[in-house]
C-alpha cells in the first residue's frame, strides 16, 4: 500500500566536496566494502568502544594490503582503498576478523534514485554474467528514515526497473541473484554477494587473557575460541629444550604465527623452561605427576597474568578426553586459583577440535613431533586426585617460590606485526625472590 508515489524525479545531484571527508563522496560512485557486524550493535553505550575496536583491527588486518580506510555510516564500515585495491583479497582477509558477521564488495552511489539505479544494472548484469541467473529479487535495507521511498518501495520500483533492463525475471522465493541496496543517510550501497564472517567479538573488548599454549592439537583451537570472544591473549608455554632459542625453529613458533592471523598486534609467547620444576619434584609420586605438573602450571600462568594485567587464564582442555581431565583433576589443577580458568573446547567432541584446528589452520602443526612437558611427566595419572594431595605437594615444593623463579627465567617469543620476524628475547626481569633454605 502505497500512499504516496515517488514522482518528483530530483535533478542529478551535484556532490559538492564540503570539508572533511568530502573528497571522498565526491568519488561516488566508487567501488568499497561494506562490513556489517551482528552482537556488537547491541551493546549499548559501549557500542563505540566496540566499533573502535572493529575499525582498528579491520585496518590493521589490511595494512599490508595497500592504504585502506574506514568510516562509519549508520552502524557499518565503510572501507574505501586505493585505486589498485585488489578487494578479493581484502575480502578474504577482513573474512578472519572476529566482530565481521558479514561483508561484501559493493559500489556505493549517491543518494538519489538514477543513480542507484544505474549502479544495480551494472552490478545484476555482473552477476547474470558469473552465474547465469535468470531471476533475480531486490532486497532492500533503509538507514535513512528520511528518505522519500520505504525498503519496500525501493525493492518494487527498482525491482520493476531492472527487469526491464536486464531481461531478468523476478523470482522472490528463489531468486538466483539477489540484488542488495542499502539507503544509508548520505549515500546508497549496492552489492550482489554477502560473505560471512567469523562472528563473535573484536578482539581486545573483553580483555586480556594468559593461554595456555601447548604442542598438541587442542589448545590453539582454543585459543582462536578465546580470541573469537574478544580477548587478547599472551601465550604461555613450557618447553624441554635447553635454550628458549631453539624454541624458534620448532611448531611453536609456527603455531604463534597461525594464531596471530586472527588478532592484531602480532602475538607474544611468554617461554617457561621445565628444569627446574622437573628437578625439584624428582621425588613425587609418577601417579601424581600429571595433575600436580598442571596444577603448578596454572600457578605459574597466574604469575604471568599478573605482569601482563591479564584477568584470566584460558586451556585446552577438555573433559574426559584423557586421563587427567575429569572434573576431580580439574578441581585439583584450579584449587586455590586467585582467577578464573576458561576452557573453550570443554564442549566440543575430539573430531569437533580436530575440524576446528583443520578450520583455523593450526592442525598440521600440531600433529607434528615435539618433545613436550607432558610427554615427559607420566602418561599414567590417577582419574580422581585429591585436591588435599595436590595442595599438600604444592606446600612442600614451594611453588609459589618455584613459580617465580620460573618465571624469573622466562624468555618472551614475539612476533612483529610489522615486519612478522619471530624473535626471541628475554622477558623483562623478574623482582629477586628470596632463595628457599
Ligand atoms: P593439547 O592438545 O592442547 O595439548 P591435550 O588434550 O593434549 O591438550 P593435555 O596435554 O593434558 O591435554 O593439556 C591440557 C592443557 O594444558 C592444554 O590444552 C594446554 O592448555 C595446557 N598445557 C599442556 N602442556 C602445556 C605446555 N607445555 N605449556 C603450556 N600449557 C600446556
Ligand atoms: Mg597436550
Amino acid at each position: 500500500m502505497f500512499h504516496h508515489r515517488f514522482h518528483q524525479r530530483a535533478p542529478p545531484q551535484l556532490i559538492s566536496s564540503p570539508a572533511g571527508h568530502g573528497d571522498s563522496m565526491a568519488a561516488l560512485p566508487r567501488r568499497s566494502l561494506v562490513v556489517h557486524y551482528a552482537e556488537i550493535g547491541t551493546k549499548g553505550n559501549n557500542r563505540a568502544f566496540f566499533e573502535t575496536h572493529l575499525e582498528k583491527n579491520l585496518l590493521e588486518k589490511l595494512r599490508p594490503l595497500g592504504d585502506y580506510q574506514a568510516e562509519l555510516v549508520n552502524q557499518r564500515l565503510v572501507v574505501s582503498g586505493p585505486p589498485t585495491a585488489r578487494w578479493d583479497e581484502a575480502v578474504a582477509a577482513l573474512k578472519e576478523v572476529f566482530g565481521v558477521a558479514w561483508l561484501a564488495r559493493v559500489v556505493e552511489c549517491p543518494l538519489d534514485y538514477p543513480s542507484v539505479k544505474a549502479a544495480a544494472v551494472e552490478e545484476l548484469e555482473a552477476a547474470k554474467l558469473a552465474t547465469g541467473a535468470a531471476t533475480f529479487r531486490v532486497t532492500s535495507r533503509r538507514a535513512n528514515k528520511g528518505y522519500p521511498l520505504s525498503s519496500q518501495q525501493m525493492a518494487v520500483k527498482l525491482g520493476e526497473d531492472l527487469a526491464k533492463e536486464t531481461g531478468l525475471e523476478v523470482d522472490l522465493s528463489h531468486p538466483g541473484a539477489t540484488l542488495f541496496v542499502e539507503i544509508l543517510s548520505d549515500r546508497m550501497i549496492v552489492h550482489t554477494l554477502k560473505e560471512r564472517g567469523p562472528g563473535g567479538l573484536p578482539v581486545g573488548v573483553t580483555g586480556k587473557v594468559v593461554h595456555l599454549l601447548s604442542g598438541g592439537i587442542d589448545s590453539p583451537a582454543a585459543a582462536w575460541l578465546m580470541m573469537k570472544r574478544g580477548c587478547d591473549l599472551t601465550y604461555a608455554h613450557f618447553y624441554v629444550a635447553p635454550r628458549p632459542e631453539d624454541i624458534l625453529d620448532t611448531k611453536m613458533a609456527r603455531t604463534l604465527r597461525s594464531l596471530a592471523r586472527f588478532g592484531p598486534g602480532g602475538g607474544r609467547m611468554v617461554l617457561l623452561p621445565f628444569t627446574d620444576y622437573q628437578v625439584a619434584t624428582r621425588d613425587l609420586r609418577t601417579d601424581f605427576e600429571p595433575v600436580v605438573f598442571r596444577h603448578f602450571m596454572r600457578v605459574v600462568a597466574e604469575k604471568v597474568a599478573h605482569r601482563v594485567g591479564a584477568v584470566a587464564l584460558s586451556t585446552g582442555d577438555n573433559l574426559g578426553q584423557v586421563a587427567s581431565q575429569t572434573l576431580y583433576n580439574l578441581a585439583c589443577i584450579d584449587a586455590g586459583a586467585s582467577m578464573p580458568i576458561l576452557r573453550p573446547v570443554l564442549g566440543y567432541d575430539k573430531s569437533e577440535i580436530i575440524s576446528l584446528a583443520e578450520r583455523i589452520g593450526t592442525y598440521q602443526d600440531s600433529i607434528e613431533e615435539y618433545k613436550d612437558c607432558c610427554s615427559i611427566v607420566s602418561r599414567h595419572p590417577r582419574t580422581r586426585m585429591k585436591v588435599e594431595d595436590v595442595l599438600e605437594a604444592s606446600r612442600s615444593y614451594d611453588f609459589p617460590a618455584l613459580a617465580e623463579g620460573v618465571l624469573s627465567q622466562s624468555s618472551a617469543m614475539k612476533l612483529d606485526a610489522n615486519t612478522g620476524v619471530v624473535s626471541v628475547e628475554p622477558a623483562e626481569p623478574a623482582p629477586r625472590v628470596k632463595g628457599r633454605g
